[in-house]
């Protein structure tokens, strides 16, 4: 008989690796996993493993395929150790407490196992990678379903290779998601009609084959999502262990505070320039979906933590949300009096980089074409001056291109603001405070978002640079 249960008002909560990664967290997340599935029946619950197993699990494997086993036998024993105590302090039935330490032990012998077949190959394939990855996930399922049920919540482990149908690019799956949708809802409406919270795997999915695929490392946002699109939710809240997105990195800024309300292209931009708050993939998904995300701190439920909303609910317009930076550049320029023919060398230069695999965050060019510079990653350095002088070895020769010069180390700062255009007093103010200080800005870019204002400074003055612009914010 068909079944048409719908459920309404769908909440997808997922839990991070600190949200679960001590007896004390497991006992927080299990308490707001309770309070709220006594508001939103219809709960579905995500977790990533307990903090520091995936490290530790990958760790094991690329050693074991070096021909060591000694970090694969620590690993089993620290995370047995881990596990066991949870399962101990968590799980009062006897028979689901003896079960799940059985379950446990019987994954990390397989792991275990399992990394002394990869030291015999001598090698650890992608496929095999995601195997051992995504076991941390596996074994964080069965013991939070467990402690929730204990906890007088029915709930049921569930692994998310049922519900997230990926392709096989391992380490980076994407998935389908009509498919996904139709899994999520077979899966899970049937949980929900019962009253079961499903606690499900993050981070992992799995091929049209049933083989084990992971969605990139941190991917337990995303898996959230997408199963948050595939159910039709309303709401997706991530669990971890700040008080929301922060206005600036609060080990820098003191009296950084969390923004209440932040639109998507917003937190985009910030997730693209460090700050490392939620899975860059996770946003879109929910965007499209128009599902609201929250992002909650797990050890201050009552506090309201960030909600981010649609671009078009954008509050506070024309009033600087955040300041964030990414480290670790240096500013790489191409000049010369012959390059003004046309976009011609700019392409060549771009389309090299690309060939070569290396991404540039910004390009800044002057509007007589004489110049061209960006950004490269510190380590991607050489690489860009080899491919550079191979690449512009006409135009250097012919004396078109006479400067490749190569910075100091710098950073990008990014000030986030919603509507900086029709608020260009924004963008005067943030410049006024870098020049007040004397700031040496090396580049600046603006304009093909509406939301940042990117500025290059030497990583010296970065620190302070952040600084001034967050005096800026209105904290009001
Ligand atoms: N446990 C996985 C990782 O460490 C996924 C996640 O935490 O989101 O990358
Ligand atoms: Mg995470």
């Amino acid at each position: 008989m068909e079944n048409n249960f719908v459920p309404q008002d769908v909440l997808v909560m997922k839990f991070g690796g600190t949200s679960v990664g001590t007896v004390q967290s497991m006992k927080s997340t299990i308490q707001n996993i309770k309070r709220c599935k006594a508001e939103r029946p219809n709960l579905v619950v995500v977790t990533s493993a307990i903090s520091g197993a995936t490290n530790a699990l990958i760790k094991s494997a690329t050693d074991a395929a070096a021909g060591n086993l000694t970090t694969a036998e620590k690993t089993t024993r620290e995370l047995t150790a881990r596990h066991h105590e949870m399962i101990d302090k968590l799980v009062n039935d006897p028979n689901q407490w003896l079960q799940l330490k059985m379950d446990i032990n019987r994954m990390l012998t397989d792991f275990s196992n399992f990394c002394n077949a990869i030291k015999i190959l001598g090698e650890l394939s992608p496929r095999a990678l995601d195997i051992v990855s995504s076991l941390g996930e596996r074994m964080a399922i069965r013991v939070l379903a467990a402690g929730v049920s204990s906890a007088g919540v029915p709930a049921k482990a569930v692994e998310a290779s049922e519900l997230i149908l990926t392709d096989d690019v391992f380490q980076s799956a994407s998935p389908d998601m009509v498919r996904t949708a139709e899994k999520c809802k077979k899966h899970l409406y049937p949980l929900l009609e019962q009253g079961v919270v499903p606690i499900v795997t993050g981070f992992m999915g799995a091929t049209e084959d049933g083989i084990i695929t992971t969605l990139g490392r941190g991917g337990s946002d995303y898996s959230a999502a997408i199963i948050g699109v595939g159910l039709g939710a309303t709401d997706v809240w991530i669990w971890t262990d700040v008080t929301g997105v922060m206005s600036a990195d609060p080990r820098i800024i003191k009296d950084a505070h969390t923004i209440p309300y932040l639109t998507f292209s917003e937190i985009s931009e910030m997730a693209f320039y460090g700050a490392k708050v939620l899975h860059p993939k996770s946003v879109k998904p929910c965007v499209d979906n128009d599902i609201r995300m929250r992002i909650c701190n797990t050890f201050y439920p009552d506090k309201m933590g960030t909600i981010l909303v649609k671009d078009s609910e954008a509050r506070d317009i024309g009033k600087i949300k955040a300041v964030t930076s990414a480290s670790g550049f240096k500013l790489v320029q191409v000049a010369g009096a012959g390059m003004d023919s046309g976009m011609a060398v700019s392409a060549k230069i771009l389309s090299s980089l690309v060939d070569q695999g290396i991404n540039v965050p910004m390009v800044i060019e002057s509007s007589s074409e004489q110049a061209i510079c960006f950004p490269v990653e510190l380590k991607k350095i050489d690489k860009v001056k080899k491919t550079l002088t191979s690449v512009l070895e006409k135009e250097i020769q012919h004396e078109d291109i006479d400067l490749i010069t190569v910075s100091d180390q710098v950073d990008i700062l990014t000030v986030i603001c919603s509507g900086l255009k029709s608020h260009p007093e924004v963008i005067a103010q943030t410049l006024n405070g870098m020049v007040e200080k004397k700031f040496d800005i090396k580049a600046m870019s603006f304009g093909p978002s509406d939301v940042s204002l990117n500025l290059i400074v030497n990583s010296a003055d970065t620190n302070a640079a952040l600084n001034t612009i967050h005096q800026l914010i209105h904290n009001d």
